[in-house]
Protein backbone atom coordinates (compact mmCIF):
# COMPACT_ATOMS: atom_id res chain seq x y z
CA UNK A 1 0.00 0.00 0.00
CA UNK A 2 0.88 3.82 -0.56
CA UNK A 3 2.51 4.84 2.76
CA UNK A 4 1.29 8.28 3.80
CA UNK A 5 3.24 10.42 6.18
CA UNK A 6 1.86 13.17 8.51
CA UNK A 7 3.57 16.72 8.43
CA UNK A 8 5.28 15.97 12.12
CA UNK A 9 6.76 19.58 12.10
CA UNK A 10 2.90 21.52 11.38
CA UNK A 11 1.77 19.08 13.80
CA UNK A 12 4.12 20.41 16.63
CA UNK A 13 3.08 23.78 15.60
CA UNK A 14 -0.28 23.29 15.70
CA UNK A 15 -0.25 21.72 19.24
CA UNK A 16 2.07 24.61 20.12
CA UNK A 17 -0.67 27.11 18.95
CA UNK A 18 -2.91 24.95 20.89
CA UNK A 19 -0.78 25.03 24.08
CA UNK A 20 -0.82 28.69 24.48
CA UNK A 21 -4.85 28.88 24.61
CA UNK A 22 -5.46 28.54 28.71
CA UNK A 23 -1.65 28.25 29.48
CA UNK A 24 -1.21 27.64 33.20
CA UNK A 25 2.06 27.76 35.36
CA UNK A 26 4.16 28.01 31.75
CA UNK A 27 4.30 24.37 30.45
CA UNK A 28 0.69 23.70 31.07
CA UNK A 29 -3.22 24.51 30.29
CA UNK A 30 -5.99 25.04 32.56
CA UNK A 31 -8.78 24.78 29.73
CA UNK A 32 -11.73 24.00 31.69
CA UNK A 33 -14.72 22.96 29.46
CA UNK A 34 -16.92 25.29 28.66
CA UNK A 35 -14.81 27.97 29.46
CA UNK A 36 -13.89 31.03 27.85
CA UNK A 37 -10.56 29.17 26.82
CA UNK A 38 -12.03 25.99 25.76
CA UNK A 39 -14.39 28.70 23.32
CA UNK A 40 -11.09 30.37 22.79
CA UNK A 41 -9.84 27.22 21.71
CA UNK A 42 -12.83 26.02 19.97
CA UNK A 43 -13.22 28.83 17.42
CA UNK A 44 -8.86 28.32 16.65
CA UNK A 45 -10.13 24.51 15.89
CA UNK A 46 -12.92 25.18 13.61
CA UNK A 47 -11.09 28.23 11.78
CA UNK A 48 -8.30 25.35 10.61
CA UNK A 49 -10.63 22.48 9.66
CA UNK A 50 -12.74 25.42 7.46
CA UNK A 51 -9.28 26.45 6.05
CA UNK A 52 -8.28 22.48 5.60
CA UNK A 53 -12.21 22.38 3.30
CA UNK A 54 -14.04 21.08 5.94
CA UNK A 55 -17.53 21.41 6.63
CA UNK A 56 -18.94 22.14 10.37
CA UNK A 57 -21.68 20.17 12.18
CA UNK A 58 -22.29 21.00 15.84
CA UNK A 59 -24.91 18.95 17.88
CA UNK A 60 -27.07 19.99 21.38
CA UNK A 61 -23.92 19.54 23.57
CA UNK A 62 -21.37 21.30 21.34
CA UNK A 63 -19.27 18.39 20.05
CA UNK A 64 -18.26 19.57 17.00
CA UNK A 65 -17.51 17.25 13.76
CA UNK A 66 -15.35 18.70 10.78
CA UNK A 67 -15.88 16.68 7.55
CA UNK A 68 -13.57 16.44 4.95
CA UNK A 69 -16.18 14.73 1.69
CA UNK A 70 -15.26 11.47 -0.12
CA UNK A 71 -16.37 10.83 -3.27
CA UNK A 72 -19.45 8.58 -2.18
CA UNK A 73 -21.78 11.29 -1.08
CA UNK A 74 -23.99 8.59 0.95
CA UNK A 75 -21.35 6.89 3.22
CA UNK A 76 -21.14 7.58 6.84
CA UNK A 77 -18.06 9.11 7.44
CA UNK A 78 -14.87 7.80 8.84
CA UNK A 79 -14.45 9.89 12.44
CA UNK A 80 -11.40 10.42 14.13
CA UNK A 81 -11.90 12.02 17.39
CA UNK A 82 -10.84 13.14 21.14
CA UNK A 83 -11.08 16.55 23.41
CA UNK A 84 -9.72 20.01 23.78
CA UNK A 85 -10.79 20.07 27.29
CA UNK A 86 -8.19 20.01 29.99
CA UNK A 87 -7.91 19.13 34.20
CA UNK A 88 -7.92 22.49 36.23
CA UNK A 89 -3.83 21.83 36.41
CA UNK A 90 -3.31 19.94 33.15
CA UNK A 91 -1.10 19.23 30.12
CA UNK A 92 -0.77 20.17 26.36
CA UNK A 93 -1.59 16.43 24.74
CA UNK A 94 -3.41 14.74 27.10
CA UNK A 95 -7.28 14.89 24.27
CA UNK A 96 -5.50 17.76 22.20
CA UNK A 97 -3.43 14.99 20.39
CA UNK A 98 -5.97 12.70 18.99
CA UNK A 99 -7.99 15.84 17.83
CA UNK A 100 -5.27 17.89 16.10
CA UNK A 101 -3.95 14.73 14.42
CA UNK A 102 -7.48 14.50 13.20
CA UNK A 103 -7.02 17.54 11.84
CA UNK A 104 -3.36 16.65 10.66
CA UNK A 105 -5.04 13.37 8.35
CA UNK A 106 -7.26 15.97 6.76
CA UNK A 107 -4.45 18.09 6.06
CA UNK A 108 -2.28 15.58 4.54
CA UNK A 109 -5.14 14.60 1.84
CA UNK A 110 -5.12 17.88 1.16
CA UNK A 111 -1.47 18.39 0.39
CA UNK A 112 -1.92 14.76 -1.37
CA UNK A 113 -5.12 15.61 -3.31
CA UNK A 114 -6.32 12.48 -2.20
CA UNK A 115 -10.07 11.97 -1.88
CA UNK A 116 -11.25 9.00 -0.17
CA UNK A 117 -14.52 7.02 -0.73
CA UNK A 118 -16.05 7.62 2.22
CA UNK A 119 -15.88 11.55 4.39
CA UNK A 120 -13.57 11.87 6.64
CA UNK A 121 -14.20 13.77 10.17
CA UNK A 122 -12.16 15.38 13.03
CA UNK A 123 -14.26 15.54 16.08
CA UNK A 124 -14.13 17.47 19.41
CA UNK A 125 -15.93 16.17 22.40
CA UNK A 126 -17.07 18.03 24.70
CA UNK A 127 -15.94 17.90 28.59
CA UNK A 128 -14.06 14.53 28.58
CA UNK A 129 -12.07 15.48 31.86
CA UNK A 130 -15.41 15.75 33.92
CA UNK A 131 -13.10 18.08 36.16
CA UNK A 132 -15.58 20.96 35.96
CA UNK A 133 -19.26 19.04 35.12
CA UNK A 134 -19.47 15.67 36.37
CA UNK A 135 -19.33 12.33 35.03
CA UNK A 136 -16.71 12.89 32.44
CA UNK A 137 -17.03 12.10 28.96
CA UNK A 138 -20.41 13.27 29.54
CA UNK A 139 -21.41 14.30 25.55
CA UNK A 140 -19.49 11.41 23.68
CA UNK A 141 -21.75 9.27 26.16
CA UNK A 142 -24.79 11.20 25.47
CA UNK A 143 -23.83 10.46 21.99
CA UNK A 144 -24.14 6.95 21.89
CA UNK A 145 -27.05 7.06 23.62
CA UNK A 146 -25.37 5.96 27.04
CA UNK A 147 -26.52 9.32 29.15
CA UNK A 148 -29.37 11.25 28.99
CA UNK A 149 -28.97 14.69 27.25
CA UNK A 150 -31.19 16.84 29.41
CA UNK A 151 -29.26 15.47 32.57
CA UNK A 152 -26.59 16.16 30.75
CA UNK A 153 -27.35 19.80 30.18
CA UNK A 154 -28.47 20.30 33.88
CA UNK A 155 -25.28 19.09 35.73
CA UNK A 156 -23.32 22.00 37.52
CA UNK A 157 -19.92 22.99 38.50
CA UNK A 158 -19.00 23.71 41.51
CA UNK A 159 -20.37 27.54 41.28
CA UNK A 160 -23.78 26.51 40.30
CA UNK A 161 -23.16 27.62 36.39
CA UNK A 162 -25.12 24.65 34.18
CA UNK A 163 -23.68 23.18 31.43
CA UNK A 164 -26.53 24.14 29.24
CA UNK A 165 -26.20 27.56 29.53
CA UNK A 166 -22.22 27.90 29.79
CA UNK A 167 -22.58 26.11 26.50
CA UNK A 168 -25.38 28.54 24.92
CA UNK A 169 -22.88 31.59 26.56
CA UNK A 170 -19.66 30.28 24.60
CA UNK A 171 -21.94 29.71 21.66
CA UNK A 172 -21.18 26.07 20.73
CA UNK A 173 -24.99 24.87 21.15
CA UNK A 174 -25.61 23.60 18.05
CA UNK A 175 -28.50 22.41 16.14
CA UNK A 176 -28.27 18.71 15.50
CA UNK A 177 -29.62 16.61 17.29
CA UNK A 178 -27.00 14.54 20.00
CA UNK A 179 -26.29 10.64 18.12
CA UNK A 180 -27.58 11.55 15.38
CA UNK A 181 -24.27 12.41 13.35
CA UNK A 182 -23.61 9.17 12.05
CA UNK A 183 -20.32 7.08 11.81
CA UNK A 184 -18.75 4.36 9.72
CA UNK A 185 -16.42 3.93 12.24
CA UNK A 186 -14.18 5.69 15.34
CA UNK A 187 -10.56 6.43 15.58
CA UNK A 188 -8.56 7.90 18.54
CA UNK A 189 -5.22 8.22 19.03
CA UNK A 190 -4.22 9.33 22.55
CA UNK A 191 -1.12 9.54 24.76
CA UNK A 192 -0.99 6.64 27.24
CA UNK A 193 -1.45 8.21 30.17
CA UNK A 194 1.20 5.96 31.76
CA UNK A 195 4.50 4.99 31.52
CA UNK A 196 4.35 1.46 29.94
CA UNK A 197 5.24 2.68 26.44
CA UNK A 198 8.06 4.92 27.58
CA UNK A 199 9.61 2.69 29.85
CA UNK A 200 9.39 -0.06 27.12
CA UNK A 201 10.66 2.79 24.96
CA UNK A 202 7.82 1.72 22.06
CA UNK A 203 6.07 3.93 20.35
CA UNK A 204 2.61 2.47 19.49
CA UNK A 205 -0.10 0.64 21.42
CA UNK A 206 -3.21 -0.69 19.99
CA UNK A 207 -5.57 -0.39 23.19
CA UNK A 208 -7.71 -3.94 22.96
CA UNK A 209 -9.48 -2.97 26.26
CA UNK A 210 -10.03 -0.96 29.32
CA UNK A 211 -10.00 -1.40 32.82
CA UNK A 212 -13.19 -1.00 34.33
CA UNK A 213 -14.20 1.86 36.57
CA UNK A 214 -16.63 3.34 38.92
CA UNK A 215 -17.57 7.15 39.76
CA UNK A 216 -19.54 8.21 42.67
CA UNK A 217 -20.58 11.55 44.24
CA UNK A 218 -21.89 10.35 47.58
CA UNK A 219 -23.71 13.12 50.17
CA UNK A 220 -23.00 13.22 53.92
CA UNK A 221 -25.79 15.15 55.40
CA UNK A 222 -25.45 16.06 58.91
CA UNK A 223 -26.36 19.24 61.23
CA UNK A 224 -24.53 22.72 61.90
CA UNK A 225 -24.03 23.28 65.55
CA UNK A 226 -21.64 25.09 67.47
CA UNK A 227 -18.21 23.54 67.75
CA UNK A 228 -18.23 24.55 71.43
CA UNK A 229 -20.56 23.48 73.33
CA UNK A 230 -22.30 20.69 71.16
CA UNK A 231 -21.16 17.23 73.22
CA UNK A 232 -19.56 14.62 71.22
CA UNK A 233 -22.57 12.07 71.79
CA UNK A 234 -25.03 15.20 69.91
CA UNK A 235 -22.86 15.57 67.23
CA UNK A 236 -23.51 14.79 63.28
CA UNK A 237 -20.87 15.72 61.32
CA UNK A 238 -20.52 15.10 57.62
CA UNK A 239 -16.97 16.25 57.41
CA UNK A 240 -15.71 13.40 59.61
CA UNK A 241 -17.96 10.66 57.50
CA UNK A 242 -16.03 11.96 54.62
CA UNK A 243 -12.73 11.56 56.36
CA UNK A 244 -13.45 7.57 57.79
CA UNK A 245 -15.19 7.41 54.39
CA UNK A 246 -12.02 8.66 52.38
CA UNK A 247 -9.27 6.25 54.42
CA UNK A 248 -11.48 3.06 53.97
CA UNK A 249 -11.61 4.19 49.66
CA UNK A 250 -7.83 4.47 50.14
CA UNK A 251 -7.77 0.70 51.41
CA UNK A 252 -9.88 -0.73 49.25
CA UNK A 253 -7.63 0.38 46.38
CA UNK A 254 -4.74 -1.15 48.26
CA UNK A 255 -6.45 -4.50 48.81
CA UNK A 256 -6.02 -4.84 45.12
CA UNK A 257 -2.63 -2.83 44.46
CA UNK A 258 -0.61 -5.86 43.57
CA UNK A 259 -2.92 -6.50 40.60
CA UNK A 260 -3.03 -2.93 39.59
CA UNK A 261 -6.58 -2.18 40.64
CA UNK A 262 -6.42 1.83 42.23
CA UNK A 263 -9.04 3.66 44.40
CA UNK A 264 -9.50 7.53 44.98
CA UNK A 265 -10.89 10.54 46.51
CA UNK A 266 -10.72 13.56 44.11
CA UNK A 267 -13.08 16.00 45.15
CA UNK A 268 -14.51 17.22 48.56
CA UNK A 269 -17.45 20.25 48.89
CA UNK A 270 -18.27 20.92 52.28
CA UNK A 271 -20.96 23.34 53.48
CA UNK A 272 -20.82 25.56 55.04
CA UNK A 273 -17.22 24.82 54.91
CA UNK A 274 -16.28 27.70 57.71
CA UNK A 275 -14.73 27.80 61.57
CA UNK A 276 -16.67 27.63 64.28
CA UNK A 277 -19.57 25.49 62.98
CA UNK A 278 -20.22 21.53 62.33
CA UNK A 279 -20.85 21.41 59.00
CA UNK A 280 -24.29 20.80 57.15
CA UNK A 281 -23.26 18.70 54.21
CA UNK A 282 -20.26 17.27 52.68
CA UNK A 283 -19.93 15.87 49.41
CA UNK A 284 -17.10 13.19 48.22
CA UNK A 285 -15.85 12.37 44.81
CA UNK A 286 -14.57 8.28 44.50
CA UNK A 287 -12.97 6.66 41.61
CA UNK A 288 -11.98 2.62 41.89
CA UNK A 289 -10.79 1.00 39.09
CA UNK A 290 -9.32 -2.69 37.60
CA UNK A 291 -8.09 -4.60 34.80
CA UNK A 292 -10.41 -7.40 36.29
CA UNK A 293 -14.46 -6.46 35.86
CA UNK A 294 -15.70 -8.73 38.51
CA UNK A 295 -13.17 -7.85 41.25
CA UNK A 296 -14.87 -3.97 40.87
CA UNK A 297 -17.82 -5.44 41.29
CA UNK A 298 -15.97 -6.50 44.62
CA UNK A 299 -14.82 -2.81 45.32
CA UNK A 300 -18.24 -1.74 44.48
CA UNK A 301 -19.53 -3.87 47.31
CA UNK A 302 -16.80 -2.94 49.52
CA UNK A 303 -17.29 0.83 49.03
CA UNK A 304 -20.88 0.76 49.70
CA UNK A 305 -20.39 -1.09 53.16
CA UNK A 306 -17.58 1.69 53.86
CA UNK A 307 -20.09 4.37 53.11
CA UNK A 308 -22.87 2.87 55.10
CA UNK A 309 -20.44 2.20 57.93
CA UNK A 310 -18.96 6.05 57.84
CA UNK A 311 -22.37 7.21 57.78
CA UNK A 312 -23.11 4.81 61.31
CA UNK A 313 -20.05 6.05 63.31
CA UNK A 314 -20.58 10.09 62.54
CA UNK A 315 -24.32 9.83 63.10
CA UNK A 316 -25.33 11.29 59.44
CA UNK A 317 -26.93 10.45 56.86
CA UNK A 318 -25.09 9.20 53.36
CA UNK A 319 -26.45 9.07 49.99
CA UNK A 320 -25.00 7.97 46.66
CA UNK A 321 -26.30 10.94 43.69
CA UNK A 322 -24.16 10.17 40.97
CA UNK A 323 -23.01 7.03 39.84
CA UNK A 324 -21.08 6.08 36.53
CA UNK A 325 -18.97 3.66 34.95
CA UNK A 326 -16.77 2.82 32.24
CA UNK A 327 -15.91 0.16 30.41
CA UNK A 328 -14.73 0.02 26.67
CA UNK A 329 -16.20 -2.46 23.70
CA UNK A 330 -13.32 -2.29 20.94
CA UNK A 331 -14.44 -3.36 17.90
CA UNK A 332 -11.79 -6.49 16.65
CA UNK A 333 -11.90 -5.82 13.10
CA UNK A 334 -10.62 -2.33 13.76
CA UNK A 335 -8.13 -4.19 16.37
CA UNK A 336 -7.02 -6.18 13.18
CA UNK A 337 -7.18 -3.07 10.74
CA UNK A 338 -4.53 -1.37 13.26
CA UNK A 339 -2.56 -4.69 12.99
CA UNK A 340 -2.45 -4.98 9.16
CA UNK A 341 -1.54 -1.17 9.03
CA UNK A 342 1.21 -1.21 10.99
CA UNK A 343 2.53 -4.68 9.55
CA UNK A 344 1.69 -3.07 5.71
CA UNK A 345 3.66 0.34 6.89
CA UNK A 346 6.34 -1.24 9.06
CA UNK A 347 5.84 -0.36 12.14
CA UNK A 348 6.34 -1.70 15.68
CA UNK A 349 2.93 -2.19 17.92
CA UNK A 350 1.81 -4.00 21.20
CA UNK A 351 -1.36 -3.98 22.85
CA UNK A 352 -2.53 -2.43 25.90
CA UNK A 353 -5.35 -1.93 27.83
CA UNK A 354 -6.51 1.50 28.49
CA UNK A 355 -6.94 2.48 31.98
CA UNK A 356 -7.76 5.90 32.08
CA UNK A 357 -11.63 6.74 30.42
CA UNK A 358 -11.58 8.27 26.84
CA UNK A 359 -14.18 9.66 24.77
CA UNK A 360 -13.91 6.52 22.43
CA UNK A 361 -15.49 3.99 25.45
CA UNK A 362 -18.70 5.50 24.82
CA UNK A 363 -18.41 5.77 20.54
CA UNK A 364 -17.84 2.08 21.07
CA UNK A 365 -21.17 0.93 21.44
CA UNK A 366 -22.67 2.76 18.53
CA UNK A 367 -20.05 3.12 15.84
CA UNK A 368 -17.09 -0.11 15.67
CA UNK A 369 -13.79 1.89 17.43
CA UNK A 370 -10.37 1.76 17.85
CA UNK A 371 -7.67 3.30 19.94
CA UNK A 372 -4.13 4.00 19.50
CA UNK A 373 -1.69 5.01 22.55
CA UNK A 374 1.89 6.93 21.96
CA UNK A 375 3.58 7.70 24.77
CA UNK A 376 4.11 10.36 27.27
CA UNK A 377 7.31 10.94 29.16
CA UNK A 378 7.45 9.35 32.33
CA UNK A 379 3.64 8.70 31.91
CA UNK A 380 2.69 11.83 33.38
CA UNK A 381 -0.55 13.45 33.01
CA UNK A 382 -3.25 15.82 34.66
CA UNK A 383 0.10 17.75 35.25
CA UNK A 384 1.62 20.74 33.67
CA UNK A 385 4.59 18.96 33.31
CA UNK A 386 2.84 16.30 30.96
CA UNK A 387 5.38 16.07 28.30
CA UNK A 388 5.48 13.87 24.46
CA UNK A 389 8.49 13.45 22.29
CA UNK A 390 7.33 14.22 18.75
CA UNK A 391 9.61 11.41 17.13
CA UNK A 392 7.98 8.89 19.64
CA UNK A 393 4.54 10.07 18.72
CA UNK A 394 4.80 10.20 14.62
CA UNK A 395 4.81 6.58 14.18
CA UNK A 396 1.33 6.45 15.87
CA UNK A 397 0.02 9.14 13.80
CA UNK A 398 1.07 7.65 10.83
CA UNK A 399 -0.34 4.64 12.09
CA UNK A 400 -3.92 6.59 12.71
CA UNK A 401 -3.63 8.08 9.02
CA UNK A 402 -2.93 5.15 6.78
CA UNK A 403 -5.38 3.15 9.05
CA UNK A 404 -7.87 6.17 8.62
CA UNK A 405 -7.69 6.42 4.61
CA UNK A 406 -7.44 2.67 4.28
CA UNK A 407 -10.66 2.27 6.39
CA UNK A 408 -12.38 5.26 4.47
CA UNK A 409 -11.62 3.45 1.15
CA UNK A 410 -12.85 -0.32 1.75
ZN1 LIG B 1 -7.95 12.62 27.52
Amino acid sequence: MRYLSINGNRLWDTLEVSGRIGKFRETGLQRLALSDEDKAMRDQFVKWCEDAGCSIDIDELGNIFARREGTDSNALPVAIGSHLDTQMCGGKYDGILGVLCGLEVIRVLNDNNIQTKRPIEACVWTNEEGSRFTPPMSASYAYAGLLDVDYVKNSRDLQGKKFGEELARIGYQGTTTVGAHKFDSYFELHIEQGPILDDANEDIAIVVGGYKSYGMRIEFRGETAHVGPTAMSKRKNPLVAACILGEKINEIGWEVAADDGKSTVSCVENWPNLNGTIPEVTQLIIDFRHPNAEIVEVMKTKVEAAIDDAARKSNVEAKVIEIWSFVPNFDVDIIQHLHDTAKAISLKVSEIHSQAGHDAYGISYVAPSGMIFTPCIDGITHNVNERINLDHTIPGANLLLNAVVAYADR
